[in-house]
């Protein structure tokens, strides 16, 4: 007998009846037992799952059942029908569900069943047909409903919701083009209107003889739109419900949020089907949402809201303010603590944070839906903590809990939450470096610096900054542009150095000349307040109040009541548990020692990428810089490059001093000469005197080193290449260095790395010289060196003869910025005007400049591993560009078996969060094997 591919359903197939008859399509459930499960999410999705699964464990779920998602499949296979089973199976699920209530569908002459339909697909999705309750009534049922409860207002009021809502999402009488409001709010405006003389009184104050008026409003609404009659008939509103759940799966919204998360169109939707509990029946009745912890803070708190008679929607609605749950203690302490009992069952099944939905009638409770619910980073944080010390889950699970790229926030400083609430935005841009800053605005760096050392906060506020902004950056608190995505200047360094930066807010207009930024219809001059969020991306006028996060106090400040605090216990606790696991290690790219040590700080176990060139713009160097450049024969360059060599040597000694033993990987000097020189026509008069040439010469070498096309200029080892004395000093520097620190009993090991190699014979004439100094300077300073010479693997030539150039290589680095620029062919600088095209079309899923492009970036790394390891089995491997702190990238390389992964400072705990989890999910497949 052929096996049926679907195993859940064959398998709750009942014994009896046909194949086909027999497939099982609706899940009941209700009086404590059910047909489904909360594992069953994919044929039930994630509400009918979770609601079968509270009723097997007894919680108090009305009864009802789940139309599964193969029928939403079957119903789009099929040119929107239904299979013959279904009305049967139905119909038998009603009857069931009237079996349990003691009311019946449709009935004129007793209390009727009143439904509630719920579309429910594997995650709850925006874009997805709306709930409707209290199906079933009609002119003769809301009358036997009267009667019955004895509550002609109830009856009322429920009937008229149900016209609005069927009205809306299945007969569509919804806002026309031109229209302010929906059509049916307009009629409840007019209504009270015309009783109150005021359109704004709450829905509550309508007597029943309003709420019967506001029916026949609403009818002859419907009608008027649409041509047709409400429908009397309560299976044909079942019908038209039902049919409205599948037809929604196919709307434009659906269909736009699906392809922007990667959902399947076959996934489809389930429809629940669901007896209606009131929470509307007067003040002994509330609906409400909640939460078994804080979301915000994690905090093992009952947090949530409810209203008192309110039905569903009218919670979130924002028409009523809703109380805190904690309020309902003194309301109705009975209901108090059944959900209070409720939130601890839902904890101790689900072991995770728990959202969930609740009516209460006539002080009864009842739960509507449960499922996992979304939480800050620092929520995750300490709840994945604290459940693992109550003993819910244990440690390889919190640490899949933490969303890797959320962990940053627990680093950044905060706004004051009260402090937000009155603060105005006046623009938003990209969030590029989490955190809260306010600040003095200041235009230019140099003015930065001066207030900065004043004692000022100031945000440096650029149109788009540069590598001369960079002393305006460090002094700022945070960084503001108003061009540049989020991989432009700004956004990487604010990365690098932690701060708080927001770019391309496209809605400042900036005026350097009046120095002065409009925004918001108002303008802010030098030194006024802004604000900026950089978790958010939103700019606020004037001076928010902001904290620094409690680990970068503890960590980097040393600061004890910090370190006693809870965040940064559980932050640390988290950091603990991933070294437990991780085998990729996580190193950092920094160039100056209070990077590293903070890096360090953060577990960094290395410098995987140290950029000699930042250093040569820092204080009088870059004169000296510009001297080398401008030189026009071997002796003058000489000249120049000595004069620098104190400079670097002094910088790598302090770099190898924060290392304390651990690894560098330095890079010779890679750019294109000419991003040292000056432009305009003042400072290029002004280098010229201070090097002691004519400005004139200066002006021609500017011209001479102009390229077409700089990326694929003069640059990276090409450099070295043509002026190996340039080679000579820096490794002079870094040997030097290295005996200066070794004298003083710390380790040094320093791995020199060869930019931009495509040829073999490149890196081999780099690397000649790296041995001949050290050679020489071990023999000057009778020392020894520990050392790797290797490459940065960052043109396609370079990986795809990998075999060859680990012949002499002792290490690649992937530099994936530049390889994802020479293999996609696309420059990262020039992107920003069709990448955000090719987002949306889907071209690429994700910014490949931010997330390792696997299928094309990462099929040359692979090329590359597996040619490295044929002719070097030791080789060391590892990646440095701005890849290494996303939490996918990450993955890609534990997959990959690089050796560590490099990434600034600041996204070090992200990066060793998600080795820590790549490593968890190696162990559960193979667990599973
Ligand atoms: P969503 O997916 O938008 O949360 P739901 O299906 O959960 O939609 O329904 C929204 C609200 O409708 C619920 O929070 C609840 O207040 C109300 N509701 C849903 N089902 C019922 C029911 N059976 N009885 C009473 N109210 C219900
Ligand atoms: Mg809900
Ligand atoms: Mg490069």
């Amino acid at each position: 007998m052929p096996v049926k591919k679907s195993s859940a359903k064959s398998s709750k197939k009942p014994a009896s009846g046909s194949k086909l008859k027999g497939t099982k399509y609706v899940y009941g459930w209700g009086n404590g037992r059910a047909d489904g499960n909360g594992s069953m999410r994919n044929l039930l999705g994630g509400k009918g799952a979770n609601l079968a699964e509270m009723a097997r464990i007894g919680l108090p779920v009305p009864p009802g059942f789940t139309i599964s998602t193969e029928v939403c499949t079957y119903y789009y296979a099929n040119k929107r029908t239904y299979p013959t089973a279904l009305k049967a199976q139905v119909a038998a699920a009603m009857a069931s569900m009237e079996q349990v209530m003691g009311v019946k569908f449709g009935d004129a002459s007793a209390t009727p069943l009143l439904v509630a339909v719920r579309s429910g697909a594997r995650d709850s999705m925006p874009g997805m047909m709306d709930t409707i309750l209290n199906l079933g009534l009609n002119d003769q049922t809301v009358v036997a409903l009267e009667r019955a409860t004895n509550n002609p207002r109830l009856a009322w009021d429920c009937y008229r919701r149900f016209i609005q809502m069927y009205g809306d999402v299945v007969m569509g009488v919804q806002k026309r083009p031109g229209e302010e409001h929906e059509p049916f709010e307009t009629a409840i405006s007019q209504l009270k209107h015309d009783r109150f003389k005021d359109g704004e009184v709450e829905d509550t104050r309508f007597s029943t003889q309003d709420l019967k008026e506001l029916v026949a409003r609403f009818k002859a609404l419907v009608k008027e739109r649409t041509g047709q009659e409400f429908p009397n008939d309560p299976w044909k509103q079942l019908e038209g419900a039902v049919g409205a759940v599948f037809n929604s799966w196919m709307n434009d919204r659906a269909i736009v949020y699906r392809r922007k998360y990667g959902i399947p169109a076959e996934w489809g939707t389930a429809v629940n089907v669901q007896a209606m509990v009131f929470g509307n029946t007067g003040n002994e009745s509330g609906s409400g949402v909640a939460f078994t912890r804080d979301p915000a803070t994690g905090e093992k708190v009952f947090y949530g809201e409810f209203l008192m008679n309110a039905q569903g929607e009218d919670v979130v609605a924002g028409v009523r303010t809703p109380q805190p749950v904690l309020e309902l203690k003194q309301v109705m302490p009975d209901a108090y603590h059944e959900l209070d009992r409720i939130r601890g069952v839902l904890e101790a099944h689900f072991h995770d944070m728990q959202d969930f939905e609740f009516t209460i009638q006539e002080r009864k409770v009842f739960m509507l839906q449960t499922r996992n619910g979304k939480r800050t980073g620092v929520a995750a944080v300490r709840i994945a903590c604290e459940m693992v010390k109550e003993k819910l889950i244990d440690w390889t699970t919190a640490v899949t809990r933490v969303p890797a790229d959320q962990l940053d926030q627990v680093l950044a400083p905060i706004f004051d939450r009260s402090a937000l609430k009155d603060a105005p935005v006046i623009a938003t841009g990209l969030p590029a470096g989490p955190g809260a800053a306010s600040g003095k605005i200041y235009f230019n760096a140099e003015r930065a610096v001066e207030s900065a050392a004043k004692g000022e906060k100031v945000l440096l506020v650029r149109m788009e900054t540069s590598p001369e902004d960079l002393r305006g950056m460090i002094a700022a608190e945070g960084i503001l542009t108003a061009r540049g995505g989020v991989s432009s200047h700004a956004a990487l360094v604010a990365r690098q150095m932690g701060k708080v930066c927001v770019c391309g807010a496209a809605a400042l207009h900036i005026d350097y000349n009046k120095m002065t930024l409009s925004a918001g219809g108002r303008t802010y001059k030098e030194g006024e307040y802004l604000s900026i969020d950089g978790t958010s991306g939103a700019v606020y006028a004037g001076q928010v109040k902001t904290a620094p996060s409690e680990i970068i106090q503890g960590l980097l400040h040393g600061d004890t009541a910090a370190r006693n605090s809870t965040t940064y216990k559980n932050f640390m606790q988290i950091m603990t548990w991933c070294s437990k696991v991780t085998r990729l290690l996580v190193r950092t790219n920094a160039d100056s020692p209070e990077q590293t040590s903070n890096a360090i700080a953060f577990g960094a176990t290395g410098i995987g990428l140290c950029r000699t060139e930042h250093m040569f713009f820092e204080g009088n160097r870059i004169y000296a810089v510009r001297e080398m450049i401008v030189a026009e024969s071997y002796q003058e360059r000489k000249n120049a490059l000595n004069k620098l060599l104190p400079y670097q040597r002094d910088d790598f000694a302090g770099i190898f001093t924060a290392l304390k033993g651990l690894p560098a990987t330095i890079r010779l000097l890679d750019p294109p000469l000419h991003e040292f020189l000056p432009h305009d026509d003042v400072t290029i008069r002004e280098t010229a005197e201070k090097i002691g040439v004519k400005a004139e010469m200066v002006s021609r070498r500017v011209a001479e080193l102009h390229e077409f096309n700089p990326m694929l200029g003069f640059r990276g080892c090409r450099l070295g290449v043509s002026y190996p004395e340039i080679s000579e000093m820096q490794c002079r520097a870094i040997f030097e260095a290295a005996a200066i620190v070794q004298k003083k009993g710390i380790k040094v090991r320093p791995e020199i790395m060869i930019p931009l190699v495509g040829f073999k014979k490149e890196f081999d004439l780099q690397a000649a010289i790296v041995h001949r100094v050290a050679g020489e300077v071990a023999k000057e300073k009778k020392t020894k060196f520990t050392y790797l010479v290797g490459t940065m693997i960052e043109v396609p030539r370079g990986a795809i003869t990998a075999a060859e150039i680990a012949q002499t290589a002792q290490f690649f680095s992937f530099g994936t910025n530049d390889l994802t620029q020479t293999t996609l062919g696309m420059s990262r600088d020039d992107s920003g005007s069709f990448l955000p095209k090719y987002q949306e079309e889907e071209i690429v899923k994700k910014n490949p400049f931010a997330s390792i492009d696997q299928a094309g970036v990462g099929e040359l790394m692979k090329i590359a591993v597996k040619g490295g390891r044929s002719t070097n089995p030791d080789i060391k491997l590892g990646i440095c560009g701005e890849h290494g702190g996303d939490p996918d990238s990450v993955k890609f390389c534990h997959r990959l078996g690089l050796t560590y992964v490099s990434c600034s400072p600041f996204r070090v705990p992200t990066a060793r969060l998600a080795a820590a989890q790549a490593a968890i999910a190696d162990a559960k497949v193979v667990k599973k094997k």
